[in-house]
């Protein structure tokens, strides 16, 4: 194939496009875009790239990402942290975050479990959630897997790994349609499915 631009835009171009939302014709385009607002944009993305490459971490207590271990959100102690609030991936948390709707710790479990792809509870962050939520004090924890089967299905495992530990654990009421994901939920309902969670 004849080459129309130089590797370094080809490369670039190459890597957009495997970012989610984004095909060959839209990374293209953004390429294009960045080239031509070099200073505005490129350059500071550049760097912006670089640091994030450089800092980011996954917090050792939730599973979090941040730039420092443990994250934010478990230094914080304005919030509730008798409670943990169990999502799928960080961008789950970074959805009920978004929404304002809790205001207690997270776990980040990496997944969820599935027979057809192999996902067992080892290679969830599964046993560290157990250590965290019977440490002494904890009151509450809520499941917040998505309202696909294999969300549903990790939930149930979760609650009955925690059976005997005399917390409460409930999950949200998903007024959210069957297969819905938080992250794609709109602000209002994500907080109205934690306020009105209801008990396993
Ligand atoms: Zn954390």
């Amino acid at each position: 194939m004849k080459r129309t631009t130089g590797v370094e835009i080809e490369r670039l171009i190459q890597l957009l496009a495997k970012l989610p939302g984004l095909g060959p014709r839209s990374a293209r385009r953004a390429a294009l875009h960045l080239i031509k607002n070099r200073d505005k944009l490129l350059q500071p993305l550049s760097s912006a790239l670089a640091d994030a490459a450089d800092k980011v971490t996954v917090c050792s207590e939730c599973g979090n990402v941040d730039t420092m271990d443990p994250c934010a959100i478990c230094h914080d102690l304005t919030r509730d942290r008798a409670s943990i609030c169990v999502v799928e991936e960080v961008g789950d948390l970074w959805a009920l975050e978004r929404a304002g709707a809790w205001n207690g710790l997270y776990h980040v479990l990496g997944g969820t479990l599935s027979a057809m792809e192999g996902v067992r509870p080892e290679d969830l962050s599964i046993a560290r959630l157990v250590d965290r939520a019977t440490r002494e004090g904890m009151r509450e924890i809520v499941l917040a897997t998505n309202a696909t089967v294999e969300g549903q299905t990790t939930a149930h495992y979760i609650t009955e790994r925690l059976k005997g530990s005399g917390l409460s654990t409930s999950r949200l009421a998903h007024g959210v349609p069957v297969g819905g994901e938080l992250d794609y939920l709109d602000e209002g309902t994500l907080t109205a499915a934690m306020k009105s969670r209801r008990p396993f």
